[in-house]
């Protein structure tokens, strides 16, 4: 049975309980399993806020990739079946146009920001200029529109 010295309980253990390292001499951690969970949570327990703005921003960041690669998937896919997707709206063109009508009305209603952000386009707004206050503010000039106009009728 191989061994090896902890370095932080000076015990002689089996191999087994240390954890495998690729850039040590021994090939092994320097620390045991229990010392270094041990180690790892009062790691964590110090640096608990900075491992969490760590893992955020990680996850944040691959949020962000993740979009990006289905974006590239979905660009693919149309550029490969061109001639499919075009012969299934050709067949489907009623359905199609019902849905995208369904889906314009859908988004007016609700004033959806979407919606909203279509509106200041077409305003002549660009898109750099169109800021979550702007859609908000138009969202309430709206808001406030429909209801003068219900008082109206
Ligand atoms: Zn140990």
């Amino acid at each position: 049975m191989e061994t090896l010295k902890c370095s932080k309980c000076k015990e002689i253990k089996s191999t087994d309980l240390f954890g495998k390292h690729k850039n040590t001499k021994t090939g092994f951690q320097s620390m045991c399993k229990i010392c270094t969970k041990g180690y790892n949570k009062q790691f964590y327990i110090e640096n608990k806020e900075r491992i969490d703005e760590h893992q955020k921003k990680y996850q944040e960041k691959n949020k962000e990739k993740n979009k990006e690669k289905i974006k590239e998937h979905n660009k693919r896919y149309r550029k490969e079946n061109k001639e499919k997707i075009k012969q299934y709206q050709k067949e489907n063109k009623e359905k199609l146009n019902e849905q995208v009508k369904q889906y314009h009305s859908n988004i007016r209603e609700k004033l959806d920001p979407i919606y909203i952000k279509i509106l200041l386009k077409n305003q002549g707004f660009k898109a750099e200029q169109i800021t979550d206050e702007l859609i908000q503010l138009k969202t309430i000039t709206i808001k406030t529109q429909r209801l003068c106009n219900q008082l109206k009728n």
